[in-house]
């Protein structure tokens, strides 16, 4: 999973054993031009097939706006007054059989109001401005769309010039980085990508070369985000070493049922020494690590994977972040709706203690006693299997 500060670790809250709690409620402008643009392709087409726009007014009348409308010529444009709380779309009343499909087939316009750079420590030092919120793809576990409630499809943000100046002030504020950490030994990592998934978002606008660009330009600074989605597109954006794409991988059967629209893991893998060679440094979300019958096999299986496809050139300049599972109430009531399969192995109350955030959701994570042992487990099996890989950092 990709958004590394909005995990329920960060919620302030009280712990407490999740079973004592009873049943809850019902609770690139520069492709070359013999490529054509993958997000023209059938495939794009499939992943995105945009029959709705609703636009607040000033994000349809910009010109990231009206590039977007452009792309969707077959999609009814309608003019609500705010991305926040659209009557029928957000919110998960109704809307749990056509989660998904809402997912692919509605777009959502508008301007971010509010811009700030927050310190994280972890994925990244900061976590920048999203230029978008939500996300085409409908992986099981996915917090991010929980705010809009969790049929929420991309909103993306057209007001890509003001986010880009505030990012550039901030970086010209920070000057060089002086003391090495484990994000990065010189640059300030942002990461981009906090609230959806950029790959994906590069299908619908070009905010994402916009942002790659910009980090290209910024000595001191890098982007960074995690992905689940190839999109060849972005081989072209010539990031100069400017941006970390982290490919999210996690065994493949536990893909299969819990990734749901994602591109298949072993092709997320496949495409690392082209991102590399393309000038991306190419990093790998082991993320989430699903405690389930099996576990340590399938990630035995997946390390030693990793282990004999990847040329040593993307294995020296690898890093990993390791992260649990992490999994919230409402979602489960929401997924035992769609999928509920998937909540066979992500709702394990014996294995889970949850949290009260301060929204009042109720999130869960594994016991801290479960939690120790699998991380080091499979910082264990990493040794072993992928000796090359280094952990940036597991919680
Ligand atoms: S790919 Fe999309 S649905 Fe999956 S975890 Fe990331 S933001 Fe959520």
């Amino acid at each position: 999973m990709h958004h590394p500060s909005s995990t329920p670790d960060d919620d302030s809250g009280v712990l407490f054993g999740l079973d004592a709690l009873g049943p809850g409620p019902a609770d690139a402008d520069q492709r070359p031009s013999f490529r054509p643009s993958f997000r023209d392709s059938a495939a794009a087409r499939r992943l995105l097939p945009v029959r709705e726009i609703l636009a607040e007014p000033a994000a349809a009348a910009s010109p990231r706006g009206r590039q977007v409308i452009a792309r969707f010529p077959e999609a009814r444009v309608t003019t609500v007054e705010s991305h926040w709380r659209i009557p029928g779309l957000h919110g998960n009343e109704g809307n749990v059989d056509r989660w998904v499909r809402i997912k692919g087939e509605t777009l959502v316009l508008g301007e971010k109001k509010t811009l700030a750079t927050r310190p994280n420590g972890r994925s990244a030092d900061w976590i920048a401005p999203g230029t978008s919120n939500g996300c085409a793809m409908a992986c099981a576990y996915c917090y991010v769309p929980r705010r809009k409630g969790y049929a929420n499809p991309v909103t993306v943000f057209t007001n890509i010039d003001r986010i880009v100046a505030h990012l550039a002030r901030h970086v010209a504020r920070q000057g060089p980085k002086t003391e090495p950490n484990q994000c990065d030994p010189e640059s300030w990592v942002y990461d981009i990508g906090e609230n959806g998934d950029c790959s994906v978002d590069a299908l619908i606008c070009d905010n994402t070369a916009d942002l790659v660009h910009a980090f290209r330009q910024w000595p001191t600074a890098k982007a960074s985000f995690a992905t689940k989605f190839v999109n060849p597109d972005l081989l072209a954006l010539d990031p100069r070493g400017r941006t970390r794409i982290r490919f999210s991988v996690m065994p493949p059967d536990d893909s299969r049922l819990l990734d749901v629209r994602t591109s298949p893991v072993a092709e997320r893998i496949g495409a690392a020494a082209d991102f590399l060679d393309a000038g991306y440094e190419v990093h790998f979300n082991l993320s989430p690590v699903v405690v389930r019958p099996g576990w340590k096999d399938a990630w035995t299986a997946l390390l030693s994977h990793l282990d004999d496809v990847l040329p040593t050139r993307v294995k020296r300049q690898a890093a990993a972040e390791v992260i649990m599972l992490t999994h919230n109430r409402e979602l489960h009531e929401v997924n035992l709706g769609w999928h509920p399969r998937a909540e066979d192995v992500l709702w394990r109350p014996e294995l889970q203690q949850a949290k009260r955030s301060e929204s009042g959701a109720l999130n869960v994570r594994y016991r801290n006693g479960v939690k120790r042992e699998a991380v080091e487990t499979l910082r264990t099996l990493i040794d072993r299997h992928a000796p090359w890989l280094r952990v940036r950092y597991a919680f």
